[in-house]
């Protein structure tokens, strides 16, 4: 499929730079040069485990994802990670470390490189569904969820090699004010426990 100059509107020919070929065109310096979009995925930590939400949209529908999303051309990559922990969770996320930059390849649409971080909640703020979730629910490591993107599930078996758990350790242990987010349905009942009683 031919493109076009967002310049001035000729069609692109084909160029080879630094041997990729590219679509670019003839009249000035306009190239339609393939990037990655940049998002964001952030391991929320508490005490009793990490945030996810549920997807009330597409893609992934009622599936379980991590908070997070794409990043602004005007923002910093962490900032981005907290405007999208609010939006989606209803809380204000601090990152506190870098998990891993993860390159996601896509053939029907433009790549993505994922920034994933740990977070923590800032002191007093509980999550709750925003308007792209159904819910939110705490899940311990060893029990989590079917997960909506291949991504987030590669980014916590990598955080789960190295759980800093330095945001959950910095607050106070039973502290009043500890955040309590978990819908009853996070909360998986093990299926022994189902079958004998
Ligand atoms: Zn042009």
């Amino acid at each position: 499929m031919g493109h076009f100059c967002v310049i001035c509107g000729a069609p692109l020919e084909p160029r080879i730079i630094e041997g990729r070929e590219v679509e670019a065109c003839p009249n000035d310096t306009f190239i339609l040069w393939h990037d990655p979009k940049v998002s964001t995925a952030v391991v929320v930590e508490l005490e009793r485990g990490i945030v996810l939400g549920r997807r009330a949209i597409e893609p992934g529908y009622g599936l379980w994802c991590l908070p997070g999303g794409f990043v602004n051309d005007d923002e910093d990559p962490a900032a981005a990670a907290a405007r999208e922990c609010l939006e989606e969770i209803n809380a204000r996320v601090e990152p506190t470390s870098l998990i891993g930059v993860y390159h996601i390849a896509k053939s029907a649409a433009p790549s993505m490189v994922v920034i994933a971080y740990r977070g923590r909640l800032v002191d007093g703020d509980r999550p709750s569904a925003g308007a792209e979730m159904l819910e939110v629910g705490v899940f311990e490591l060893d029990s989590l969820p079917e997960f909506a993107f291949p991504s987030h599930r590669t980014v916590v078996a990598e955080y789960i090699k190295f759980p800093a758990r330095a945001g959950a350790a910095a607050l106070p242990t039973g502290a009043a004010g500890a955040p309590r987010a978990a819908a009853p349905s996070a909360r998986r009942v093990p299926r022994r426990q189902l079958r004998t009683r």
